[in-house]
């Protein structure tokens, strides 16, 4: 497993194509063109890794489409030292991206078999998150609350009031909200109970599933 100029090549390209897609956050895009994405993928899809795709990665679940990782962490507009919470850890693609962009990253994944190959995998790659929790995302991270940002990377038949209530006064909750399409939904905490909620287009995601297994 290396990282090659010829990798580092393809992801300026997947880069460029980010930006034609209407992606402008300078860091996310400085740390998508850091992050060696085929090393989070199976042997079998190395050659695509830097298409703008999402792929099978362990337990029948995906790696997010570079697109999709992109929007969602424009949307947390996270600044260096924010606590933020991702829930579906999955292959740790996302939560390297938002050790990039400077986060204190908090995690759950609730499948086990993927949850033990990215905690070992994701500090091999020099990427630390604070916390990695193998459980049920819809109860959150209540012990480690408030966030700046949550970020949900399966789609929610609906949204979990515990996510809403960890997010400090401020703080945004970006959520594919729907059963077979999703509806990328971005909650900004305005007051202990207010919530301004904005739509943002549809998304396709491996559904958030109740409990751990
Ligand atoms: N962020 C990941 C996306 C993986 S796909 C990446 O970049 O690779 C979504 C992940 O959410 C899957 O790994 C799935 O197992 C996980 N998931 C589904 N329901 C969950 C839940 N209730 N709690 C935590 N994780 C969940």
């Amino acid at each position: 497993m290396n990282d090659t100029f010829k990798h580092k090549g393809m992801r300026l390209q997947l880069v460029s194509t980010l930006k034609s897609k209407g992606i402008t956050n300078e860091n996310v895009l400085k740390a998508i063109a850091k992050i060696p994405r085929h090393l989070f993928m199976d042997s079998g899809f190395l050659d695509h890794a830097y298409q703008d795709k999402a792929f099978p990665i362990a337990a029948d679940q995906t790696i997010s489409q570079p697109y999709t990782v992109a929007f969602q962490s424009e949307l947390l507009q996270v600044k260096r030292g924010d606590k933020v919470l991702e829930i579906g850890t999955g292959s740790g693609y996302q939560t390297a991206v938002l050790c990039e962009l400077g986060a204190k990253v908090f995690s759950i994944e609730r499948q086990q078999e993927l949850f033990k190959k990215t905690s070992k995998f994701l500090p091999k790659l020099g990427y630390r998150a604070k916390k990695l929790v193998f459980g049920d995302g819809y109860k959150g991270m209540v012990e480690e609350a408030p966030f700046a940002s949550i970020i949900v990377t399966a789609g929610a038949p609906f949204v979990p009031k515990p996510l809403l209530a960890q997010l400090e006064i401020g703080g945004r909750l970006v959520i594919p909200v729907g059963d077979n399409v999703q509806t990328m939904t971005l909650f900004v905490r305005k007051g202990s109970k207010e919530f301004e909620k904005t739509e943002l287009g549809e998304f396709r995601f491996v559904p958030l599933l109740e409990d751990k297994n």
